[in-house]
């Protein structure tokens, strides 16, 4: 047996709600994009891939179809074993039915809880109200979908923990700490360090940072023993001014990063384990 405490899950997430074809040429949109753009990112060592769909214009969307398009596109690929997680927060305002739907029938492993409300981009609400999120961990826990609780502000920590003590939130806990949104907490290590710190025993975690935060934050998880999360719905920049012209970058890069460290990329079976997810 392989020693899960040498391995790194590396988390894809390709696509994101933003970045159009106008910010970069190179971000896959439509499912057939996406589904191509994930298995190129297992072959080169991703374990899960965090999914968001677009509507025919490219823009941010919970559409159902293309959820379900994508989905199937991938697990097509007979040899591909990537875990999959869903967004539930594919945009701004979008109806809780919506957000809830694609993960409930498609059943993917993980999907997302973001566990509180922010200022989004200086420009709209993030809501996640309690009624909401007490709804969305008793639907995820109803068809064994694991959480994967999206930390972009610390109070986020302890609404989470509410959510256990009311026992709609299920230990142990993974967290993905986002750092670097507009509204949410600055992509730093100090406050990464202050993040991991709260967290319960028993807990896994990732992170990753937006834009000019993704390669400090991908280095401090790796320094603290944390997993990692790359791809473009975080950063399009493959260095300072250049385009990634792919996800697999990302991946080749975390990758690379996680050898030179002198660990390894877990692969999605590993991944597992790590997360307690039943295969
Ligand atoms: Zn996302």
């Amino acid at each position: 047996m392989s020693d899960l405490s040498r391995k790194t899950i590396i988390t894809v997430a390709t696509t994101g709600a933003w970045p159009k074809k106008t910010d970069t040429p190179h971000i896959p949109i439509t499912p057939e994009e996406i589904s191509e753009e994930v298995y190129a990112c297992w072959k080169a060592g991703a374990a899960v891939a965090h999914i968001h769909v677009r509507d025919e214009n490219g823009n941010a969307a919970m559409d159902f179809g293309n959820f379900k398009k994508t989905v199937e596109l991938i697990r097509a690929k007979k040899d591909c074993d990537i875990i999959l997680n869903l967004t539930t927060s594919g945009g701004i305002g979008l109806s809780e039915d919506d957000r809830i739907r694609p993960f409930y029938e498609l059943k993917p492993e993980m999907a997302s809880y973001d566990s509180g409300s922010m200022n989004w981009q200086h420009n709209s609400v993030f809501e996640n109200n309690p009624a909401f999120l007490e709804k969305l961990a008793i639907k995820m826990k109803e068809v064994g979908v694991k959480p994967e609780i999206e930390i972009f502000d610390v109070g986020m920590i302890y609404e989470a923990l509410y959510y256990v003590k009311k026992g709609a939130l299920k230990p142990p806990l993974h967290f993905q700490f986002c750092l670097g949104a507009a509204g949410g907490m600055p992509a730093t290590v100090d406050n990464l360090v202050f993040l991991k710190n709260l967290i319960p025993e028993g807990s896994t975690w990732s992170t990753f940072g937006v834009g000019g935060g993704a390669q400090p934050i991908l280095f401090a998880g790796l320094a603290l023993g944390g997993n990692v999360r790359i791809g473009m719905e975080d950063n399009i920049f493959y260095l300072k001014g250049q385009l990634a012209t792919s996800n697999v970058q990302f991946v080749e890069r975390a990758k690379r990063v996680i050898q030179e460290f002198g660990k390894e990329a877990a692969t999605p079976d590993e991944a597992r384990e790590i997360l307690g997810l039943k295969k």
